[in-house]
């Protein structure tokens, strides 16, 4: 039996092992799914261990996306311009590293969501790991402009400048608050912070930004509405909560690592909590 898991601390929220493993009983694929919580002081004896417990491929989460790199024998052209790995491959090959984020996000933008970001004005909230697999898909696809916000000012600007150096993006800036994002001339806003996990969290934007031309994406998924989903529905916008985006990118990391077709109904079905 081959054995996949996902890689974090902590972990044990994840939703992965159920997406995965009904996607293997399904496929009638001899493998299964777990949890590894390891914490930080573990690491290099959890990846000495590796090949020994017959792991063959790797889901990665908080904290770890970018600590993993340097057990890693390669990675993907993806990987590398986001800086940080979400999927590991182990085969003869060794262990290959890639990332699954932003294709999963951009795939569920475009064919559930119907929303092509060619052309578009575009605001992300946040410039840590997710907001950068997010950017680096969006910049592929010839938006009009991207602006980005994050608390940590020269975390946003750092992202803006490798938007730059690598993609042709007419207008592109690092906006100072919520308000420099101009939301209201934005075709789609992202909020990829944390902020709306918690009850207690405040709404990430201000009411009177949001109106019914935008498509307001949240990555986050557990609440399945945040209050800036709740806020923007309420105003008449389209909304999405990050569960599309976790399926595709957990569809991508299968087909990495067995080949085959990921079979999305029943993956989506194992979301369904
Ligand atoms: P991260 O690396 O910690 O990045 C979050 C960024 O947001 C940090 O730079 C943080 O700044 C910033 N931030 C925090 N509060 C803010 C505020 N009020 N305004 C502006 N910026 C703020 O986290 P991540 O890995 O990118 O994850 C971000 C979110 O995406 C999480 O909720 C995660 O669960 C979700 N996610 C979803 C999926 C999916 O498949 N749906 C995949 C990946 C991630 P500080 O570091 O200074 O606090």
């Amino acid at each position: 039996m081959k054995i996949y898991g996902v890689l974090g601390y902590p972990v044990k929220h994840s939703l992965s092992p159920s997406m995965h493993n009904a996607a293997f009983k399904a496929l009638k694929i001899d493998a299964e799914y777990r949890f590894f919580e390891v914490a930080p002081s573990d690491l290099n004896k959890f990846f000495d261990a590796l090949m020994e417990k017959g792991i063959c491929g790797l889901n990665v989460t908080v904290p770890y996306k970018e600590r993993v790199i340097s057990f890693l024998s390669s990675l993907s052209e993806e990987a590398k311009l986001i800086g940080a790995v979400n999927t590991i491959k182990i085969s003869g090959k060794g262990l290959e590293g890639f990332n699954t984020d932003g294709e999963g996000f951009l795939k569920h933008l475009k064919e559930d969501l119907k929303f092509d970001p060619a052309g578009k004005n575009i605001a992300v909230i946040g410039a840590g790991g997710a907001a950068k697999a997010v950017s680096v898909y969006l910049s592929r696809r010839r938006p009009a402009r991207i602006s980005i916000y994050d608390v940590d000012i020269q975390k946003a600007k750092n992202l803006v400048h490798h938007l730059k150096e690598n993609f042709s993006i007419p207008k592109i800036n690092a906006a100072e608050s919520v308000e420099g994002l101009d939301i209201r001339h934005c075709e789609l806003l992202i909020n990829a912070t944390p902020v709306g996990m918690k009850e207690s969290d405040p709404c990430i934007v201000n009411e009177g930004l949001i109106t019914d031309k935008i498509l307001v994406y949240d990555l986050i998924y557990n609440p399945k509405e945040t209050k800036l989903l709740k806020l923007a529905r309420e105003k008449g916008a389209r909304v999405s909560n990050g569960l599309g985006m976790l399926l595709y990118q957990g569809m991508v990391s299968f087909e990495i690592w067995t080949g085959r077709k990921a079979p999305k109904a029943v993956m989506q079905d194992a979301l369904r909590v």
